[in-house]
């Protein structure tokens, strides 16, 4: 290894996928693959995860799905397109996929429907309990559900909402969205019912309803925004260093000088930077882990380089690998040193490395 790299650990995945399945109860485990599952890579992840049997995927975009499609082939699964339709020339599209739009609009269930004469016309309906993101308002859901002559012309296979809290347990707002939930799974009784992303999955199994679609926890994140050990790491940055020298006491280092040496100091310089995904700002935060240590991060990360403290490293010379992501720095951690949240920082960490898997597809 001597490029900058993402390692993705499809056994951790697969792991983790475990943990979920657990915590789901009687639940169907399905996933959140959405933005190419996270930067993981939607085709490795969505056939692996196939393999551990899950058979619902989550994607965002239309396009995503085709290419989710594409990878599982001929294989059984259900593939949920969150956006919905955005228009009626997504319907052949969705269809020639057999991509299943979540619709989150009664304008959205009336463009479905002009497909009714058509075999594939299977859909989720998404219904808001108070994100007030996407989905149908709940008076809406009423009175599509008196409406016997819309639902007959498609199969609605899944009923889902979204919790807005629930990455933190003590909020109120779950378990006034569970109750809503309740009410609108009672108005589709044919319907699986979804509700629960990750953080969802771990409030109980009364969040499961019949489908949980756990995403940022599969790939090994906590879901309360803090490292969980019961999780294995998926997603690794390493980086070669390019250069070590020594800055003298009283030099600065890196652009705006935010660091200054108030002793001599051996550095490092890494070739990774924020276009390889990590959070420019703040200045000297955060740390790597080299030669079996944490390594502070020297003042602002640049484009494509930034600096550690390798003071009294024997180790360090060009070409080592340096973890910045990774089993010793977690995810959580070098998201919270950088002000961003873990989702933002998976989702960045495949911009320009090279991804490569361990485990198999
Ligand atoms: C992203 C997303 C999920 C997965 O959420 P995590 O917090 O990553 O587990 C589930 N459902 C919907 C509607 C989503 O947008």
């Amino acid at each position: 290894m001597t490029d900058t790299t993402l390692t993705v650990d499809l056994d951790a995945l697969a792991y983790n996928y475990g943990v979920l399945k657990h915590f789901a109860g009687a639940a169907e485990t399905g996933a959140a693959v959405k933005a190419d599952a996270y930067g993981m890579g939607s085709e490795a992840v969505g056939l692996r995860l196939w393999k551990e049997g899950c058979r619902s995927f989550f994607v965002a975009r239309l396009a995503e799905g085709q290419t989710l499609r594409r990878a599982l082939g001929e294989r059984d699964a259900s593939i949920y397109v969150l956006d919905g339709m955005t228009g009626p020339a997504d319907g052949p599209r969705l269809m020639a996929s057999r991509l299943i739009p979540v619709l989150n609009s009664l304008a959205q269930v009336e463009t479905w429907i002009t497909y009714g004469d058509q075999r594939w016309l299977e859909a989720a309906l998404h219904v808001d309990t108070g994100m007030n993101r996407l989905g149908l308002r709940l008076e809406d859901a009423r009175a599509l559900a008196k409406n016997r002559a819309k639902l007959s012309k498609m199969d609605v296979a899944l009923v889902m909402s979204h919790l807005a809290c629930a990455d933190d347990p003590k909020n109120p707002m779950s378990a006034q969205q569970l109750e809503r939930f309740r009410a609108v799974r009672g108005l589709f009784p044919a319907a699986q019912g979804s509700l629960a992303n990750s953080a969802g999955t771990f409030l109980g199994v009364a969040y499961g309803f019949d489908l949980v679609r756990p995403g940022l926890s599969l790939y090994g994140a906590g879901a309360n925004g803090k490292t969980d050990s019961r999780l294995k790491p998926v997603a690794s940055l390493h980086a070669p260093i390019l250069q070590v020298r020594d800055v003298p006491a009283g030099e600065t280092v890196g652009y705006g000088a935010t660091f200054t040496a108030v002793r001599p100091v051996k550095i490092a310089v890494l070739a990774a930077g924020y276009a390889d995904g990590l959070p420019r700002t703040p200045a000297s935060s955060g740390n790597a882990w080299f030669a079996n240590g944490k390594r502070r991060i020297l003042g602002r990360i640049s484009m494509d380089l930034l600096a550690i403290d390798v003071t009294g490293c024997d180790e360090a010379e060009p070409g080592a690998m340096v973890e910045l992501v990774g089993p010793n720095i977690t995810v959580d951690d070098a998201a919270h040193a950088g002000g961003i949240s873990a989702y933002e920082l998976l989702t960045r960490l495949s911009l320009r490395a090279t991804r490569r898997y361990i485990g198999e597809a």
